[in-house]
């Protein structure tokens, strides 16, 4: 059972919370558990948060190393079936960095 105060998932055998104290011996069914799903990240949320954050590296620096991390990162976290827009975001930014990087290194080339 979920503690009706913190929320914590307890043995349906427990008395009390193990984690804030609160009584749980299921004489008040009323209360209903306040789930707070929003605090648990989703799997592969830090890898497309980094994926995001190598994207706008890889764009800002024109760094290849960077926009192909961005790619890697985006495409393991959806790997992971992160559902999120910023893997979305990290593959997008890494192509255009990659991209905007070809663009360079040709008209240097020129
Ligand atoms: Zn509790």
């Amino acid at each position: 059972m979920f503690c009706p105060r913190c929320g914590s998932q307890n043995s349906d055998s427990a008395v009390f919370c193990a984690y804030c104290g609160t009584r749980i011996d299921g004489n008040d069914r009323k209360e209903q558990p306040i789930i707070q799903e929003s605090v648990q990240k989703p799997p592969g949320y830090g890898v497309a948060v980094a994926s995001l954050v190598f994207g706008v590296i890889g764009l800002a620096l024109i760094g290849p190393i960077f926009s192909i991390l961005a790619i890697i990162f985006g495409c393991v976290a959806k790997n992971q079936s992160f559902k999120g827009g910023q893997a979305t975001a990290g593959i997008v930014l890494g192509i255009i960095a990659l991209v905007l990087g070809a663009i360079v290194i040709a008209i240097l080339l020129i």
